[in-house]
């Protein structure tokens, strides 16, 4: 989030077509919980759709695509995460990672199919979100919230076109410099 070393998060293993709207979801689910950028590994919609919800939402959120996403993780500057079902409990390592985001960039590597070991390897951390096999959006956002410890629930949004007015019933969008009345 602003003021902080970034966090990104890698996208790995995406299988066209099939991957679409899961990959739409990691990137969504990145910007909606803190994250400041998402890495994808293929050419996709999901990169179109995730900016247009930005320009239409807000930001700052960055989606990018890399060719090369061992490059991405080997020439990381800072720490990586790997968010695995076979890693440490996310309770007993979110310290350490909160502690090393607060002087360097964190990369967030989620995957889609059978991750190569090598990633196993490089990561500083390989973190499970309980040890029961799920979805990389689920493991996304519970490993933000607890990262973040909840602040990026508050975060402010630049440069939309529109917000959402948070409402009992019913949809309530307004334009971004609009009066909620
Ligand atoms: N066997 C895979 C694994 O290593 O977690 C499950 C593949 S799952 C369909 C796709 C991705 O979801 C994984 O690469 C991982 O990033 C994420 N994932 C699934 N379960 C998870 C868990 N319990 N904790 C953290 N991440 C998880």
């Amino acid at each position: 989030m602003q003021g902080e070393p970034e966090v990104a998060v890698l996208r790995l293993g995406h299988r066209p077509g099939r991957d679409e709207r899961m990959t739409t979801h990691v990137g969504l689910t990145a910007r909606a919980l803190g994250a400041d950028r998402v890495v994808l590994t293929e050419s996709s919609q999901a990169r179109e759709t995730i900016r247009d919800i930005t320009d239409r939402f807000g930001g700052p959120f960055e989606a990018e695509i890399t060719d090369s996403p061992t490059a991405t993780i080997r020439d990381w500057p800072g720490a990586v995460v790997h968010l695995t079902m076979y890693g440490e409990r996310v309770q007993d390592v979110e310290d350490e990672v909160r502690a090393a985001q607060e002087d360097r960039p964190v990369l967030v590597v989620v995957g889609a199919e059978k991750v190569p070991f090598d990633v196993y390897e490089a990561a500083d951390w390989n973190v499970g979100v309980t040890n029961q096999p799920h979805s990389e959006v689920a493991g996304l956002a519970v490993f933000l919230d607890r990262l973040f410890d909840g602040g990026e629930l508050d975060r402010e949004w630049a440069d939309a076109d529109q917000r959402v007015v948070p409402t009992e019933t019913g949809k309530t969008v307004v334009p971004s410099d609009g009066d909620d009345e």
